[in-house]
């Protein structure tokens, strides 16, 4: 479906705004102007809903969670920042693996499959996208993914 991606996110970022507790706060970066792709929005909420929530298990008291949207040549690149816990460097590209699990000591009280990232990359590549990962241990994670967009099609819905 042709959906705008702006209020798509805003939308999701809103539920999850609703239910959340109050340790840790919400700053978007997210432009006003309508961002017009053609995605599964099911899918896609899926996706947001897996990277969202484990910024929010993973992160602090107080942590604050930062939404962003970056308009690029031909995609629209979002991101998803915490203050959390963090990935050692060696594992950061593992996450995306199926039952993979940083520090199962660790991670086991937080509870979870591991299937989360791997279900949002099968879906996020399946849109003809890229999802990864940085981090610094003890300091955060941010969670970028892709999504192919083309800044032509505004212009068809003037
Ligand atoms: P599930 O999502 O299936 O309930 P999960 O959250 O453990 O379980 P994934 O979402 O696939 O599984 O994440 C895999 C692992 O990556 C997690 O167990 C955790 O160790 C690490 N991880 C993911 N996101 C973050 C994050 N924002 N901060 C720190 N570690 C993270
Ligand atoms: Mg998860």
């Amino acid at each position: 479906d042709w959906i705008n991606f702006t209020d798509f996110f805003n939308k999701i970022i809103d539920r999850f705004e609703m239910t959340k507790s109050g340790h840790v706060s919400f700053v978007r970066n997210i432009p006003n102007d309508a961002l017009y792709v053609d995605i599964d929005t099911d899918k896609i909420t899926q996706v947001l809903d897996n990277i969202i929530s484990n910024a929010l298990k993973y992160s602090p008291e107080g942590g604050k969670v930062t939404f962003t949207i970056d308009i690029l040549p031909s995609e629209l690149q979002i991101r998803v920042k915490d203050e959390g816990v963090g990935i050692p460097q060696e594992s950061v590209n593992k996450i995306f693996d199926r039952f993979y699990r940083v520090d199962k000591a660790r991670t086991r009280k937080l509870g979870g499959t591991g299937l989360g990232l791997a279900i949002a990359k099968e879906m996020v590549f399946a849109h003809g996208g890229d999802i990864w990962a940085l981090s610094k241990e003890g300091q955060g994670t941010t969670v970028y993914f892709t999504l192919p967009y083309d800044p032509e099609q505004e212009d068809e819905w003037e």
